[in-house]
């Protein structure tokens, strides 16, 4: 079982119980998802043949708040890693301080082999089945791998069609024509990117850095635009068929456009053709994997020459391969607390959904680097007291979270409130 992911999500959990001890109350909820659900969802494709596609929404926890998590589209979507997705959203919202708790979807589908119009029936059957499920105050679905703001504004459309509800807070991740916020797409990227500014001198991380970064969709490729803005050096970049290593620096937005155009990055010119294995033990100053789970592992991580690793990617990095990391003095900035940025800019497009208004991109900006920047440092502190490493620092500063929350009150679970 060595790649599930939802076992190495319950290993990390040990692992930061045994630094903090924490109630077997909390501990025993956050092993078992409160909600799991499967669903058959027809669809009739542009042949006029039914295809049955597998869906899921975990609902993880609701002891801060309703669930909040992505929906992913990918073939090999299934209920496990969307139960270690959902498990992680509950300790990232806890650690940005959110008022949510933590959930997932996924559907499992290739969706590079689906017509626009196949996605879109998808996208509005996945609200038939789920409807009922979610909602502003009950659970708040967003974009993860392969979904768009263009299938948020499907499903939220969907949504509005099966309950009236006309908020738009069901759904965060929405094009801004559709309820979106500003900053909301390139949030992500740009959470990595105060983070990595909070934490870079604590890591010996030199001013003007070179990185390499794995993944050019949503996230790795705002980070990288972002990262080279500033001044840094983007030294490598990948999808999930190519990488390119360019020592001198590559211009990440060429890199995309080349992408956009050409379906891929064969043939890129100016930069020399590598594999995503070798991309990972190039060496660096940072390693941003923004791509899928178990990409470092106790094979690789030995031959990683990052001096710092922050894992925009949800999962990237194996318990045994953080040890590894740990005794190398290589940071590994967690997950949880790295790609953060996304989640607490759903959450302020639900707040501006909700009061019916709009703020400008400086200010969710702002804010965003407010709240990352004071975790990151929180964090590296916690981490640095108790001679641990990050990860189960960040683990610790959530539990404690969790923790309190289960301590207050009437504490039901988000359905039956
Ligand atoms: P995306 O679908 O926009 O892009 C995924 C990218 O990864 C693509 O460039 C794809 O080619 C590449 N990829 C896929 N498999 C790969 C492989 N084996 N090796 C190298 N590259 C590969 O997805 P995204 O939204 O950018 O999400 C990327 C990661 O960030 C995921 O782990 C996701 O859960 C996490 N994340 C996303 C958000 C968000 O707001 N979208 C927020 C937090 C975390």
């Amino acid at each position: 079982m060595a790649d599930n992911p939802f076992y190495d999500a319950l290993k990390q959990l040990t692992r930061a119980a045994a630094v903090t001890p924490f109630s077997d109350d909390l501990l025993i909820r956050l092993r078992s998802p409160e909600r799991e659900i499967r669903v058959s969802i027809p669809v009739v494709m542009d042949d006029g043949r039914t295809r049955i596609f597998t869906g899921y929404r975990v609902q993880h926890s609701s002891l801060r708040g309703p669930y909040k998590g992505g929906i992913r589209y990918h073939e090999r979507a299934d209920l496990d890693e969307v139960r270690a997705l959902a498990f992680w959203m509950t300790l990232k919202t806890a650690v940005a301080g959110v008022p949510f708790g933590g959930g997932k979807g996924g559907v499992t589908v290739d969706p590079k082999k689906l017509s626009k119009t196949e996605l879109e029936r998808l996208s509005r059957g996945w609200v038939q089945f789920f409807y009922e499920d979610i909602g502003p105050r009950r659970d708040i679905p967003a974009p993860d791998v392969n979904t768009t703001p263009e299938i948020m504004d499907w499903m939220i459309d969907e949504y509005h069609k099966l309950t009236g509800d006309d908020s738009g807070a069901a759904f965060t991740g929405k094009s801004v024509e559709r309820g979106g916020s500003l900053g909301r797409n390139a949030a992500t990227g740009m959470g990595g990117y105060f983070v990595f500014e909070a934490l870079q001198k604590a890591c010996g991380i030199p001013g003007s850095a070179r990185a390499v970064i794995q993944g050019m969709g949503n996230v790795g490729l705002h980070a990288a635009e972002i990262l080279s803005a500033q001044g840094h050096t983007v030294i490598a970049m990948s999808d999930s068929k190519t990488g390119l290593l360019n020592e001198g620096g590559l211009d990440p937005a060429a890199v995309g456009a080349y992408k956009r155009e050409h379906g891929g990055l064969r043939g890129f010119p100016s930069a020399k053709e590598i594999s995503n294995a070798e991309l990972l033990e190039l060496p660096c100053d940072v390693l941003f994997p923004a791509a899928l789970e178990n990409q470092i592992t106790a094979e690789n991580a030995p031959r990683v020459r990052a001096a710092m690793i922050l894992e925009l990617a949800n999962g990237p990095t194996t318990p045994e391969a953080d040890d590894i990391l740990f005794a190398r003095g290589i940071p590994v900035v967690p997950d949880i607390l790295a790609n953060s940025g996304g989640v607490i800019a759903s959450y302020f497009e639900w707040e501006q959904n909700l009061a019916r208004k709009s703020w400008s991109e400086e200010e969710v900006y702002q804010k965003l680097k407010s709240i990352v920047q004071t975790e990151s440092k929180n964090i590296l502190a916690r981490a640095q007291l108790l001679k641990t490493d990050l990860r189960r620092a960040a683990f610790i500063v959530a539990l404690e979270r969790l923790e309190k929350a289960l301590r207050a009150p009437a504490k039901l679970p988000t359905r039956a409130r």
